[in-house]
């Protein structure tokens, strides 16, 4: 994927933003002069002029999430509705397709800001499920554009700052993906310190690890996403990504029993959705097909033993002499199952 994308928009340079028109809401952007930036929109011609809003920040800034010593003061904030993207808000069920979300989304960014308390949480985490999803339906129409203007929008409206963080976690992502790791570390130095939930600090986490790969290679990866098959410190939707992305560096590390036995965790955990993943980003190409051709031959294995069971079962129903092949069948059969048992754990 290149910097500047075929619309023309640079995805790259720090400086730049990519929202969504005030008037038809497609994609618009702008380079930053000082503290402000025009934007022009190429397909209804409004022009909007966007200062640069200052970072509500509950802390000190800087420091990122998981990291983070202090407990925040005593009734700062109310504790969030929920961290978890994977529980819809109210009136949605997560399976809704691309224009439902869309109408959602747009009637939401319209929709008066309820002052304060419960009601403005739930607008928070409304605004953030809705543009979180929405761009993750772009990124796999590969409309890297869309994907981006929908999170710069949602940060615009969003003050929760669980809520901020999952977004500039998902910038920074897209900054990655975007070749550009000092635009991916500008977005995660405005994550809001001393974050605890875990489906925030795995969020925040996995872009931390993308730019790792990216600038320092495998080991710092795992050193910030951990090892092997343990999923303990790990949460929420993006639990799978990270999982992935440590099997990669173990893959790149030519530790390929860690990568398999990492891989065989996150597919217990989350099924089909590991694979997905991966294949979204390229990830742990040699271990995806490895996992794949163990899954063939161990259907085969239980297919051959059945039917040597089988054989074997109606020769001792007839009373005919035992034969001797489906023996040898189950025999093989259990020898190589447990080989492949063996060679999956440690
Ligand atoms: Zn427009």
């Amino acid at each position: 994927m290149s910097a500047t994308s075929a619309t023309g928009f640079d995805l790259a340079d720090p400086r730049v933003t990519v929202r969504e028109c005030s008037s038809c809401h497609s994609p618009v952007s702008g380079r930053f002069e000082g503290r402000v930036v025009s934007l022009s929109c190429g397909y209804c011609g409004t022009e909007d002029t966007i200062e640069r809003a200052p970072e509500p920040t509950s802390g000190d800034g800087g420091e990122s999430a998981y990291r983070g010593k202090e407990r925040p003061r005593e009734g700062a904030r109310r504790p969030p509705i929920t961290m978890d993207l994977t529980i819809p808000p109210p009136g949605f069920t997560g399976k809704e397709p691309v224009e439902t979300i869309r109408a959602a989304w747009l009637s939401a960014k319209a929709a008066p800001v309820p002052d304060e308390g419960h009601e403005r949480d739930l607008r928070d985490y409304q605004v953030t499920w809705l543009a979180c999803l929405e761009s993750a339906q772009r990124l796999r129409a590969r409309d890297a554009v869309r994907a981006r203007a929908v999170l710069e929008a949602a940060l615009d409206l969003v003050e929760q700052p669980s809520y901020r963080a999952l977004v500039l976690a998902r910038l920074a992502r897209l900054a990655v993906q975007a070749k550009s790791a000092e635009l991916a570390k500008g977005w995660l130095d405005r994550v809001p310190a001393k974050l605890r939930a875990p489906e925030v600090t795995t969020d925040v986490r996995v872009a931390e690890a993308f730019v790792a790969r990216e600038v320092e290679g495998p080991r710092a990866v795992l050193e910030i996403l951990g090892r092997g098959a343990d999923l303990d410190a790990l949460a929420g939707p993006t639990r799978l990504l990270a999982i992935a992305l440590r099997t990669d560096a173990h893959e790149k590390l030519g530790e390929s029993k860690e990568a398999l036995a990492a891989w065989t965790a996150g597919a217990k955990a989350g099924g089909m959705g590991l694979g997905s993943f991966a294949a979204l980003y390229g990830l742990a190409e040699g271990t995806r097909k490895r996992a794949l051709r163990r899954g063939a031959l161990a259907l085969c294995l239980l297919f051959a033993a059945f039917w040597a069971l089988f054989v074997v079962l109606r020769a001792n129903h007839n009373h005919e002499p035992m034969p001797l092949a489906p023996l040898a069948v189950i025999a093989v059969a259990l020898v190589v199952g447990l080989v492949l048992r063996a060679s999956r754990s440690r």
